[in-house]
């Protein structure tokens, strides 16, 4: 199932896309999917991102061929940061460079979005807590990713975590083909079995430290091939299963 959040009529909702049409659904569409009865053609709303997380994790180096052109090893556990959700846009949205940096990378991610309230969470348990999938850039101002101690000003500008354009809810992420396009132009091109530390594990590691909730969101780590963007250009971070995210770079 496609599960989106959609603009109509100075309203915002969840929603089902099925066959052109969006099938509005009442409340959030975690617990129960239940729909409202309504149906909308797709090409009359606004897609936004599909979720409202609470926070961002994110997963670095989790593809050794991208730990090695960063010219790191690769940390034994999964090397966790936070973006926050003032980062979040959806699908066709504007990424804004920021006059601060000099350098601004597209990361083509896996998104897993939480459908439970959950801490400690077992291998056995992971699947009942993964909502769906989803489509991510994990937008980075290397330059100061780079100066700075930690990640969070590299990592965290609003706008950095472009999600979308929906969720795919019946999906098995274990082996999706992974591509991202800068102006149509493949730059990233792998499959998510690459990941040294799958979405279980992630999952679990996680869950040891902090509750995670519906609607939150894990950036699963990017491939190689990691490169920057210029104002006026279009990227889109394509999962095999899922769709393309597509995003536009303009300067602030
Ligand atoms: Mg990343």
């Amino acid at each position: 199932m496609k599960i989106c959040r959609f603009s109509y009529e100075n309203r915002s909702e969840y929603g089902i896309i099925e066959g052109g049409m969006i099938y509005p659904v009442n409340g959030l569409p975690y617990d129960k999917i239940e729909k409202d009865g309504r149906c909308i053609p797709l090409e009359s709303v606004r897609l936004l991102a599909p979720c409202e997380p609470t926070k961002i994790v994110a997963i670095g180096k989790n593809y050794a061929a991208h730990a090695a052109e960063m010219k790191e090893g690769q940390p034994e556990e999964p090397l966790l940061f936070l973006k926050p959700n003032t980062c979040v846009v959806g699908h066709e949205d504007e990424v804004v460079y920021p006059s601060l940096s000099k350098r601004l990378d597209y990361e083509g991610e896996l998104g897993v979005v939480i459908g439970k309230k959950c801490r400690n969470v077992t291998p056995e348990q992971v699947n009942d807590v993964i909502f769906g999938y989803t489509c991510l850039n994990d937008v980075t101002a290397r330059d100061i990713q780079k100066g700075d101690m930690q990640w969070t000003r590299g990592k965290g500008f609003d706008t950095f975590c472009p999600i979308g354009p929906h969720i795919e809810t019946e999906l098995d992420a274990s082996c999706l083909k992974i591509e991202t396009r800068l102006n149509g132009e493949t730059k990233q091109s792998s499959f998510t079995n690459m990941m040294t530390h799958d979405i279980a594990k992630q999952i679990c590691y996680i869950t040891q430290v902090m509750t995670l909730l519906p609607g939150d969101v894990i950036a699963t780590g990017t491939p190689e091939g990691i490169g920057s963007m210029q104002i006026g250009d279009v990227v889109e971070v394509e999962l095999e299963g899922i769709g393309v995210l597509r995003n536009h770079i303009v300067g602030d």
